[in-house]
């Protein structure tokens, strides 16, 4: 059983975004030392940390030297490669370890392990090529979205054919080059919602309340929590949620994407090995965060039962919304705003988050829905 790693020790993490960040400010809170690596000199993680080392995520050299200082390391991201993460193995701990990474960084991987544990996934068929391509359609029928197998966030990387006969082959050809892809039936969505897990190398879980989610241009725009969802559901939802930290080997903070359809059906969507968008608000509508989670987690502290403090909703900042944002802020006493500190402000990146404690959640959506900032 690995010892505690307790507060006064070193945390690398690789990746230095607003994950990192939230990571880092949970870590800096406890009493820990934190060592950022990202290529982007004072990232939004670095800017909250004790030091950078700034490098390419697949600079070996940089992320032993990192590995050296640090009593343990981690990832704000799912795309460090897992050969890497074996390699810096030998210098320090790595308790996350690399299954639920190579798994979770791999569509196909990841449908099948989900349904080797005896959930569904939305149809979907594997094409290598055009031909193939025409097959999955004639299988599956339009609507189908079209997804690369690795690297995709946001909505990128991905084609939806509502029309068969009025598709741009060049685009689809385009995804083919990089490697084979995959089909999804497109669902009949009736609500999108995920479940964050914690667990430490002891195998103890903390599972959050299910959150819902509404995403606007495939980005996250709105979550809130509770999610309006049958107890059948969200009981199935924290079944998934356990058995598959459990087989991931989980270590530190996961999510886990689900799809509910217009039939009520509930399909696993996909899993970030990661603490994720639509777990900012356990910051302030939980007793733990889903941050001070991952670091519990991957420091191997006992992980706490998870209760919901407050109703909330949090909505995303992107780029074409922070400025204008800042500007409502002093009149609004019930936002917990959240500025990530990034740089460049460019349109749909995510620029920063907030939070807004409340019982009325749907008048509260609809409130922001009215609201001109997040009008663009
Ligand atoms: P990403 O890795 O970009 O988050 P997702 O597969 O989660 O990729 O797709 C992003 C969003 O696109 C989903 O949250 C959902 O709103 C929509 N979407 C993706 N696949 C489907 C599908 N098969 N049916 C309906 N909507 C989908
Ligand atoms: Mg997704």
């Amino acid at each position: 059983m690995n010892k505690a790693i307790l507060p006064g020790s070193t945390i690398g993490i690789i990746g230095g975004g607003q994950l990192g960040q939230m990571m880092a400010l949970s870590a800096k809170e406890m009493g820990y030392k934190v060592i950022i690596l990202d290529p982007t000199a004072n990232c939004p993680a670095a800017q909250v940390s004790d030091d950078q080392i700034v490098a390419n995520y697949d600079d070996l050299e940089k992320l032993i030297a990192l590995a050296k200082r640090c009593d343990v390391l981690t990832y704000e991201f799912e795309n460090v490669d897992a050969e890497t993460i074996a390699e810096v193995k030998k210098y320090t701990q790595v308790p996350q370890g690399t299954k639920a990474l190579s798994i979770t960084q791999n569509r196909i991987l990841e449908k099948n392990f989900i349904e080797e544990n005896d959930f569904r996934t939305v149809p979907h068929v594997v094409i290598k090529n055009i031909f193939e391509y025409h097959r999955a359609i004639e299988k599956l029928q339009a609507p189908v979205i079209i997804k690369t197998i690795t690297g995709g966030y946001d909505g990128k990387g991905q084609i939806l054919v509502t029309d068969p006969e009025n598709v741009c082959f060049a685009e689809i050809e385009h995804l083919l080059m990089q490697g084979p892809c995959l089909v999804e039936k497109k669902i009949n969505l009736k609500k999108e919602v995920s479940v964050v897990v914690s667990a430490n190398s002891q195998g103890q879980t903390s599972v959050f309340p299910v959150i819902e989610n509404i995403h606007r241009d495939n980005i996250l725009h709105l979550s809130n929590c509770p999610a309006a969802i049958s107890s059948k559901a969200s009981q199935l939802i924290y079944q998934i949620g356990e058995k598959l930290a459990q087989n991931l080997e989980l270590v530190g903070t996961m999510c886990i994407e689900f799809f509910i359809s217009t039939d009520d059906e509930v399909f696993v969507n996909e899993i970030a090995p990661r603490p994720h968008n639509s777990g900012h608000l356990t910051i302030e509508a939980c007793n733990v965060s889903q941050f001070e989670a991952h670091i519990r987690g991957v420091c191997n502290l006992a992980m706490p039962k998870v209760e919901l403090l407050k109703s909330a909703v949090m909505v995303n900042l992107l780029g074409q919304h922070l400025l204008k944002a800042k500007e409502e802020l002093p009149d609004h006493a019930g936002w917990h705003f959240h500025d990530y500190g990034k740089a460049e402000i460019k349109n749909n990146r995510k620029m920063g988050h907030i939070t807004i404690l409340t019982e009325k959640i749907e008048q509260e959506k609809q409130a922001i829905d009215k609201n001109l900032i997040w009008d663009v």
